[in-house]
């Protein structure tokens, strides 16, 4: 990078997991333009502590309070300076503060929202790769970063797709649809009926990316698209009717804008996030990320179909929430975490994911969704709810069985 760039200072929340090792990764190229401030995790203090020693953040912070003692101690065991704390209110303190002024949002589900609006509040350059967030709130998170003057840079493969088309985030009347490209998981081509037995080593098997284990299974039911349409019509302010889905199984073209002359423009690269990760952290400087150039002669052919509601309805799920809006979205991710968190623990089938998050909807998509309370009301009663029916359902499968 050249000499005038002044140093981010960056705050990377979820930096054990597989969106903070790429971003760490990337930082790392770049000692003198970019440095990790302060790094947060939920509950696994040693891994914290190894990235402490590669990275030197001024903070570290666990999740998990009861962890605190623990991580303050091996810091200084490993001789290291970086401030130890725990809690989400003092990893939301600490992203307002002058710790950072960059944040990459990286933490799994709705466990993320609130250091997310605490950077949009606080007005940072917000590099978000938590998805659940905007299905949560996106209206509040959209409505605070533009009260702040906060930059929103989506990390999410597609959405910075679709940010380097547009050249920004304002797609406006110049954009005909927008266009999200999606492997199809795991379990494409497959008819519903034979998903009925998948296994979770089979389920977080994902043909092109490798990701943590919640968002492989929102891929291997594509709920991950729904959650990312929801997510775009946040980000870019477009409606339902400009938004599609397009399964192209080599991953390659990350998603398409198609604009008002007929014109389409699509962004090309391996499957590999550091490439949006860099786009965020450098830009508007495009920087090195360490991801090879794409050679389209090795990889042939590219290869477009439609999505299948049928065998898929989690996608046709996260259509209709987004239709209904108010707390319907807040209400499907809810249920879906819950949902995959019990499918990850063996306590129900892969098909029981979006039969719950249906009933969840069908029981709760129309509470009040006029505040962050509201909202997060609508998330504890989906959570509630989930909990209960997995509790059935696990109960009816053993006095079955
Ligand atoms: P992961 O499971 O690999 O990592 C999750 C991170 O969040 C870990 O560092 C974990 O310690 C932390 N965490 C979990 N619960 C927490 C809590 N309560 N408080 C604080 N930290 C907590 O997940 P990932 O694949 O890196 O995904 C992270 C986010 O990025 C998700 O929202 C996902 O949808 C999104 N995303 C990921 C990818 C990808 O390629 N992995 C692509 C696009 C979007
Ligand atoms: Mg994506």
């Amino acid at each position: 990078m050249d000499a005038a760039f002044t140093t981010r200072s960056v705050a990377v929340l979820g930096a054990t997991g597989s969106i903070g090792t790429s971003t760490l990764d990337v930082i790392a190229r770049h000692p003198d333009a970019l440095r990790a401030s302060v790094l947060a995790a939920g509950s696994n203090v040693s891994a914290l502590v190894d990235l402490c020693r590669i990275h030197h953040p001024e903070h570290a912070v666990i999740a998990d309070p009861a962890r605190f003692e623990a991580l303050r101690q091996a810091l200084a065991n490993a001789g290291l300076r970086t401030r130890a704390h725990a809690g989400d209110q003092a990893l939301d303190a600490l992203v307002a503060s002058d710790a950072c002024d960059t944040v990459v949002a990286a933490i799994v589900g709705a466990a993320g929202l609130s250091s997310t609006l605490a950077a949009a509040k606080a007005g940072k350059r917000l590099l978000l790769a938590n998805k659940e967030s905007l299905v949560l709130a996106g209206a509040l998170v959209m409505a605070a970063a533009k009260a702040s003057g906060a930059d929103i840079i989506p990390i999410d493969s597609e959405h910075n797709a679709i940010f380097q088309c547009l050249g920004s985030r304002e797609a406006g009347a110049r954009v005909r649809r927008i266009v999200l490209t999606a492997s199809g998981g795991p379990f494409r081509g497959r008819s519903r009926a034979s998903l009925e037995t998948v296994t979770v080593a089979q389920a977080v098997a994902h043909p092109k990316w490798s990701m943590g284990p919640k968002i492989s299974v929102d891929s291997a039911t594509l709920m991950n698209k729904g959650l990312e349409l929801i997510e775009a019509a946040h980000l870019f302010d477009v409606g339902r009717d400009r938004l599609d889905v397009l399964v192209h199984p080599q991953s390659l073209v990350h998603s398409l804008v198609d604009f008002i002359d007929g014109s389409t423009l699509a962004q090309l690269g391996l499957p590999d996030m550091r490439t949006a990760l860099s786009l965020g952290l450098g830009w508007p400087r495009r920087i090195d990320s360490g991801v090879a150039g794409l050679d389209l002669l090795r990889h042939g052919t590219l290869e477009f179909e439609a999505p299948d509601l049928e065998a898929f309805p989690c996608l046709r799920l996260a259509w209709e929430a987004l239709e209904t809006g108010g707390a319907a979205p807040a209400v499907l991710n809810a249920a879906n975490e819950t949902a995959v968190s019990a499918f990850l623990q063996g306590k129900i089938g892969f098909l029981a994911i979006p039969a719950l998050v249906e009933d969840a909807l069908a029981a709760h998509a129309h509470a009040p969704a006029g505040s962050l309370e509201a909202l997060l009301a609508a998330d504890g009663h989906a959570r509630h709810f989930s909990q209960g029916w997995i509790q059935r359902t696990a109960t009816g499968q053993a006095a079955s069985a």
